[in-house]
């Protein structure tokens, strides 16, 4: 694919962030977005261009019908200055397969990557150094077709946007309180629950309102049909620790199948623990937590990589796990899996790639 570069006055381009540690999530997006069109069944015009505002018709397929799919992955400074992305083709194959299910256009993998990997290389002097902070980066599709009327879109945007992010946890490894929600459900089995979709976050927001309010960081969700077994939390899959074991919720077509928790799971194995995918009951987790079993839980998922979880509040009672403090199992993974992402520790996976140099 030949993507033509804009070039932006010297000018125009915005003054960069001064202080690494100070950046947030998601705020901040460089000078640069990678777009292409698709029109008459064929993607066109490949191109870096200045970031800059959409101009679509009101009556856009995307603001009716949520024809939207997006991705969510890191460009890293290795501290020799290597630029890294983390299983990249992952995101790529995940994006093309939210598409399929929306009856989206699939862009060859290879020129998802390469549209990834020319807009970072363009931006690199955006991609923060400082300890934790990475270069957040957004792919996304929206249909643009002007029409109202339920079919699929003739007319597509693919972009790419960037997002220089702080460190996740500034103040340490903190564990998170969860909320069980026991009325309110993310996603059915036979839905969209395991695609990328800006719809199910739609549908989340009021549980996750709700449970900020009473003090709560995030929703864990419960099937939709029994409201019996964990599923996932807002955008982190769950994973429970039992002594040497971990068990995590399989992959039954409501549950996101994160790529941090693939990863997980073979990096516990690498590390000589056991880890099990299948259905695990709320009652078995208040049980294991209740009775000790249960010696550690945290979420997996791009932005906060592994987050400890302290506690769960269940039917208005909080169990607290491991005294709310953070565990070994949790730690070894968290430290392990951030290593390899910056190029600190050897990879023997193959999972990372080396794009180029600051
Ligand atoms: C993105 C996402 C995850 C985590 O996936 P990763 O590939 O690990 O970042 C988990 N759950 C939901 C609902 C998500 O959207």
């Amino acid at each position: 694919m030949k993507i033509t570069v804009e070039q932006i006055p010297e000018q125009e381009l915005k003054p960069k962030f001064q202080d690494a540690s100070q950046l947030g999530f998601g705020r901040i997006f460089t000078d640069r977005m990678f777009t292409m069109r698709y029109i008459n069944n064929a993607w066109t015009e490949p191109k870096i261009e200045k970031y800059k505002k959409f101009n679509l018709d009101p009556s856009a397929c995307v603001f009716h019908y949520s024809q939207e799919i997006f991705e969510g992955m890191k460009a890293y400074a290795a501290e020799d200055g290597r630029i890294l992305l983390f299983r990249p083709e992952q995101n790529v194959r995940r994006m093309n397969k939210s598409a399929e299910r929306l009856v989206m256009p699939t862009i060859p993998e290879e020129d998802m990557l390469q549209a990834i990997t020319e807009l970072v290389l363009a931006e690199k002097e955006w991609l923060p150094r400082a300890a934790g902070t990475s270069l957040y980066i957004r792919p996304t599709m929206i249909a643009t077709e002007a029409f109202l009327g339920v079919h699929p879109s003739t007319e597509y945007t693919f972009f790419i946007i960037l997002s220089p992010v702080g460190a996740y946890y500034k103040e340490g490894f903190k564990p998170v309180k969860l909320y069980v929600e026991d009325t309110f459900v993310r996603a059915a089995v036979g839905g969209v629950g395991d695609i990328k979709t800006g719809g199910n976050y739609a549908a989340s927001l009021m549980a996750g309102y709700r449970a900020q309010q009473k003090g709560f960081s995030q929703v864990l969700w419960l099937d939709a049909k029994e409201r019996k077994y964990v599923e996932e939390v807002g955008a982190m899959n769950m994973f429970f620790v039992f002594g040497n074991k971990l068990v995590t919720p399989a992959l039954t077509g409501s549950i996101l199948p994160g790529i941090t928790r693939a990863s997980v799971l073979e990096l516990a194995k690498y590390l000589g623990l056991e880890a099990e995918e299948r259905a695990i009951s709320i009652d078995e987790v208040i049980e294991g937590i209740s009775s000790g079993s249960i010696t550690e839980a945290f979420g997996s998922g791009t932005a906060a990589v592994i987050s400890p979880v302290g506690s769960l509040t269940y039917k208005e009672k909080e169990y607290v796990i491991n005294g709310n403090q953070v565990g070994n199992v949790t730690q070894q993974l968290y430290d392990t899996l951030v290593n390899i992402q910056y190029g600190r520790q050897a990879d023997p996976f193959g999972w990372v790639r080396e794009i180029g140099k600051i």
